[in-house]
């Protein structure tokens, strides 16, 4: 008889074995500016005329494979060019598991500019594809040229680039992006999850680069809880990325809510101008204490860096002080990212950090 732990190892992959899974800390009790969440509910109103939209949902039936309705409404509320398709995922970090499983094959490469969100990496390693990092120059901009290098030397199938990046927080410059467009012979997948931060998009490009697809979701926006992402781009490739997506992977209750949500953008747009002004008010604050080094952000975040005092230290002082960050010290030596709250949220946030630092 062969041990359990002898028959797992034989059987699953190497490389999934050798992963860590995606660990999410428990926020409870917590002040909780680790995860790019809004931190703004809806008020009653609004919540009851979503709770009515729900209550029409036949929950015996299967939902809209194709999420005709939802995808309507986010073409016009994503401003969506004309000719250009949209695929619908289950989050957008299920969008990139069906690009990578349409791209999949021995020796097929995805690149990204380093550090960057994980998901490129680990979804790359889960499909059985090769990810190759560049990393990323002074204050986190491309680094043009060993970009370039890069995508001669691997050709890969495709390019992700977080535009603004997670967790550095910052936009790229666009005319690079588009040498690397032009550069690339696989597809570039420009990742704008923090759109709404932003304000800066590649969507009015699809028409430009046939190579080109750009990714938004809804979860920065208000609606982690929902599970939507979208990526926009030619239907030659959304075509067959299709084929692997699995035929209901948004529930009837994402679509009702979803649609529910697009009648509600002037709300979620005045809620993200609200984190904007606020973050801008946090950066002034972090800017302003001894011993951090702060970079400016377009998303709903802040990294930053203790010169003074161990990242795991601060970490931990904070979380004595009930404020959950993000330690990226595993990654990123001394440094920790911050989501912007509510205002008593930040402020209670400072207040910790300044003690931490003492
Ligand atoms: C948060 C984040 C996502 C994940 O979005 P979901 O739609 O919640 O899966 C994708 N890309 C980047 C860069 C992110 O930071």
């Amino acid at each position: 008889m062969t041990a359990l732990p002898d028959k797992v190892a034989r059987l699953v992959r190497p490389e999934i074995r050798a992963l860590k899974a995606y660990h999410v800390p428990d926020a409870t009790g917590l002040i909780k500016l680790d995860a790019m969440e809004n931190p703004y509910t809806w008020p009653e109103e609004v919540r009851s005329a979503w709770l009515e939209a729900v209550r029409q949902v036949s929950l015996n039936r299967y939902p809209d494979p194709g999420a005709r309705k939802v995808k309507e409404s986010l073409r016009t509320a994503l401003e969506v060019p004309p000719g250009q398709d949209l695929l619908l995922g289950n989050g957008s970090d299920e969008l990139i598991q069906i690009i990578c499983l349409a791209l999949t094959r021995p020796s097929a490469v995805v690149l990204a500019p380093t550090p960057t969100f994980v998901m490129y990496e680990m979804i790359a390693t889960f499909t059985g594809m090769k990810f190759i990092s560049v990393p990323l120059a002074k204050d986190y901009a491309l680094d043009d040229a060993a970009m370039l290098e890069a995508i001669e030397r691997e050709e890969p199938a495709v390019v992700f680039l977080a535009y603004p990046n997670n967790p550095t927080g910052n936009l790229f410059d666009r005319a690079v992006v588009e040498r690397l467009i032009r550069a690339v012979p696989g597809l570039v997948v420009v990742d704008e999850a923090y759109h709404a931060f932003a304000q800066d998009s590649f969507m009015a490009q699809l028409s430009e680069f046939d190579n080109l697809l750009v990714m938004r979701t809804l979860s920065k926006q208000g609606l982690a809880g929902l599970r939507l992402g979208v990526l926009a781009g030619a239907p030659a490739w959304l075509n067959e990325f299709d084929k692997v997506r699995l035929p209901y992977n948004l529930g009837s209750l994402t679509q009702a809510s979803a649609e529910f949500a697009l009648t509600q953008r002037a709300m979620l747009d005045e809620q993200a101008a609200q984190i904007c002004r606020d973050r801008e008010t946090l950066y002034q604050e972090l800017a302003a204490i001894d011993g951090l080094t702060v970079w400016p952000s377009r998303a709903n975040f802040i990294l930053f860096r203790v010169e003074t005092k161990s990242a795991d230290q601060v970490f931990q002082a904070l979380l004595r002080a009930k404020v959950l960050v993000k330690n990226m010290n595993a990654t990123m030596p001394e440094c920790l990212r911050v989501t912007v709250g509510m205002p008593a949220e930040n402020a209670a946030f400072v207040a910790a950090l300044r003690g931490a630092l003492k």
